[in-house]
């Protein structure tokens, strides 16, 4: 299959590349210089703009940072035209970024009347999820165009739901992490707690696993330094899923709970507490350095 891929970052980058060994043509681009130039030099063909990558691509996946930037894509904006003016009717568009439902919504109904269908299909697993191929995606749209998105989606998550209509995939990602958001936090005040008294993490660590508090966190992703080698924290929280990308998420949560009248108390608290570590200067650093919020400067 021809597919143009947009969105070279963290996780689009990854992703990209399992298509590529799974035998399908890409072209692909990104923003930055420096996104192309890593994948370029891991084989993956790079084109001269996102217009170019889907001149004759049968599916089109996007993988950016925010609402923002998925409807200045395929819209346009401030007198530029959208990448919808390029896109061939009958094309699919499967866009993996985390956004607003609404937008999503937006974005869908203007494909639609141009007889291009899309999904949302927003995705949870991380980095290593990506690389590996094993992420769980999230799907919004009709069953039809999930259908025609599978052999494409199989090539990079190993879990494929489909939440319902168009938006339906986001709002069951910004559920999903305000969960995640509120248990690092915890996760983080636990181990922080036992270290202040003297306990190994890396026991502690295991204790909490194989107990009742045993989560993801500690499971794939330890915020403490030194206790998993492959997890951010060990790597001084480069890469990984950053801070302001779980800010954005919390706050794509907050307004959804607003419109709904829905009580979320813990995930209201999260999203102040990525505020102000953002705002201390570590936006940039994979969300688990949130740990430095409550753990002692040594
Ligand atoms: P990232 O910041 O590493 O990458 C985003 C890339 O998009 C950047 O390279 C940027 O240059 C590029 N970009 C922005 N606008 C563009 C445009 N108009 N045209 C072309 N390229 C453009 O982000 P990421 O960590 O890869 O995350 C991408 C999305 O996936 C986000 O919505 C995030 O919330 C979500 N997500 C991330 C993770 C994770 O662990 N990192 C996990 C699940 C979901």
């Amino acid at each position: 299959m021809k597919i143009a891929f947009i969105g070279l970052g963290n996780m689009g980058g990854p992703m990209a590349l399992n298509l590529l060994k799974a035998g399908h043509t890409l072209s692909a681009f990104d923003l930055s210089a420096d996104a192309c130039r890593k994948f370029a030099a891991e084989g993956l063909p790079i084109a001269g703009s996102a217009a170019e990558t889907v001149a004759d691509a049968e599916v089109v996946v996007s993988m950016l940072p925010a609402s923002a930037h998925v409807e200045g894509l395929f819209l346009g904006g401030a007198g530029k035209p959208g990448l919808l003016e390029n896109i061939k009717a009958g094309t699919l568009v499967i866009d993996s970024s985390t956004i607003a439902a609404a937008t999503s919504r937006k974005v869908a109904e203007a494909a639609a009347a141009k007889g291009v269908a899309m999904i949302d299909a927003p995705v949870s697993g991380g980095t290593g999820g990506a690389i590996a191929g094993t992420l769980t995606f999230m799907i919004g749209g009709d069953t039809k165009d999930l259908e025609r998105a599978r052999p494409v989606l199989e090539k990079m998550g190993a879990n494929i739901f489909h939440a319902g209509a168009a938006g339906a995939g986001q709002t069951a990602k910004i559920c999903n992490n305000m969960l995640l958001g509120i248990l690092m936090i915890g996760t983080s005040e636990a181990l922080a707690l036992g270290v202040a008294n003297g306990l190994d993490p890396k026991v502690l660590s295991e204790i909490m696993r194989r107990s009742s508090g045993g989560n993801w966190a500690l499971e794939k992703y330890n915020p403490m330094p030194g206790v998993m080698e492959t997890s951010p924290a060990s790597k001084n929280y480069a890469g990984g899923f950053g801070t302001d990308l779980m800010l954005k998420d919390l706050g794509l949560a907050q307004e959804n709970a607003t419109a709904v009248r829905a009580a979320t108390p813990l995930g209201g608290l999260a999203r102040s507490l990525y505020a102000a570590h953002s705002l201390a200067g570590h936006g940039a650093l994979d969300f688990s350095s949130v740990l430095k919020l409550v753990q002692k400067a040594s």
